[in-house]
């Protein structure tokens, strides 16, 4: 194996490549998790028109504290009845344009009313509870910059802001594929030496929530001719994660193949436990993960490293990973040379998060790591690691 790169090296090496998918036109319904890609600019002043923040009554408030005649009544909805007369008030519902004239709302609590007046014992301050027009956002302005994932603040802001559909980056389509003789489906009957097939669906969950358009391609045993066919049907989309068949057996066969298929490789190894023999290429712009097939070992790539890259793809601006702060809990030793992950309990104590390892480390532990709800950076070369020690970690939850 060549030298292995760093943690940041691959990365920077794999982000480096991911350059942004083209544009297109999604309509507001369909945008959570997307990144957008031209800055969307609010079609409106909003509030749209001075409206009242409380229900209760418009009035002038240099006429107050007084008792008022009630002019009229404004719901939500509805058109201002015109401007307010002099020395009256007008009923107004919360969210409802407030008339002209009227410079301050009485909320409905600080007052008394009784045959068709309006009692105000207080007198109220100008411009109180009155939101002016274009307070949250003039009508051309920036509502979502470029770079910037949706989530249900920004699709509200949006829809607030009248955009119907916004320009975001396109899904990458990625193909998943597993390779190994041994393997079965779950359900099926294990014969000797087989065991059931786990990565592709654990890949596909650990990519679906960063917005991958996900396509599942068959398990291919290790035998050359399947391995080619299932790279070159993968290699049709942006990404190509494959598992298992990039170690130095005989039969890891997935380098090779894809080397023929003119996938140029850009890196071999890298120093992380667990996950080192991670390989990585790009043909025409297609990106080509190759995991380990230990199933921690493709759980750990897929978090570290396919995932910034699918969210680069999508023009994000920070694409992570987006590490979280915990403390640990009992001493730990890092590893001289490599970066390592481990698979670990959350707990919450007065000063936030402490971070607890489970039990059963080693890669192809899979069962005894769904216990976790943290995967644990331990930086290389940390040697002894204090208790209570800050740690980043990623969200396995
Ligand atoms: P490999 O990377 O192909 O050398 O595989 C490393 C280990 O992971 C071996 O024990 C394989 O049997 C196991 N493995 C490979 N692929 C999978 C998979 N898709 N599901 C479960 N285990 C796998
Ligand atoms: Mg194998």
């Amino acid at each position: 194996m060549q030298r292995l790169l760093t943690l940041e090296e691959a990365l920077a090496a794999i982000l480096e490549r991911a350059r942004p998918l083209p544009a297109e036109t999604v309509p507001l319904a369909d945008v959570l998790g997307r990144v957008v890609s031209e800055p969307a600019l609010s079609r409106v002043d909003l509030p749209p028109f001075r409206s009242s923040a409380m229900d209760g009554f418009a009035v002038r408030a240099k006429e107050t504290p007084a008792t008022l005649p009630i002019a009229f009544r404004v719901a939500a909805g509805q058109p201002a009845l015109g401007a307010l007369p002099v020395g009256s008030a007008a009923g107004i519902a919360t969210g409802s344009a407030v008339p002209d004239g009227a410079d301050a709302i009485v909320p409905v609590e600080q007052t008394v009313e009784e045959g068709g007046c309006v009692q105000i014992a207080e007198p109220a301050r100008s411009d109180a509870h009155i939101r002016p027009r274009g307070g949250d956002v003039r009508e051309g302005a920036v509502v979502v910059s470029p770079g910037t994932r949706l989530g249900p603040a920004q699709i509200g802001a949006l829809a607030a802001a009248g955009v119907a559909e916004v320009r975001c980056s396109r899904r990458p389509r990625v193909a998943v594929l597993a390779t190994g003789s041994e393997l079965r489906a779950p359900g099926e009957i294990l014969g000797p030496g087989q065991i059931y097939e786990s990565n592709r669906g654990l890949i596909a969950a650990a990519l679906s929530p960063v917005g991958a358009d996900l396509e599942l391609l068959p398990v291919v045993r290790d035998d050359e001719a399947e391995h080619r066919a299932a790279l070159e049907q993968g290699l049709a989309g942006d990404v190509l994660v494959s598992s298992g068949g990039v170690s130095m057996g005989p039969h890891d066969l997935v380098r090779r193949v894809a080397a023929e298929l003119g996938v140029e490789e850009v890196f071999w190894g890298v120093a992380v436990k667990p996950g080192k023999p991670l390989s990585f290429g790009v043909r025409d712009g297609t990106l080509v993960f190759g995991l380990p097939g230990n199933p921690v070992s493709s759980l750990v790539g897929a978090l570290v490293f396919v995932r910034p890259a699918l969210l680069a793809l999508q023009g994000l601006t920070d694409p992570g990973p987006g590490f979280h702060v915990g403390r640990s809990e009992a001493p730990l030793r890092g590893n001289a040379y490599r970066d390592e992950f481990l698979r670990a309990r959350r707990r919450l104590d007065d000063e936030g998060v402490v971070l607890v390892p489970v039990t059963g480390q080693e890669s192809h532990m899979i069962v005894r790591a769904s216990s976790a709800d943290a995967l644990v950076h331990v930086p290389r070369g940390a040697g002894e690691i204090a208790a209570g020690t800050a740690l980043r970690y990623l969200d396995l939850a």
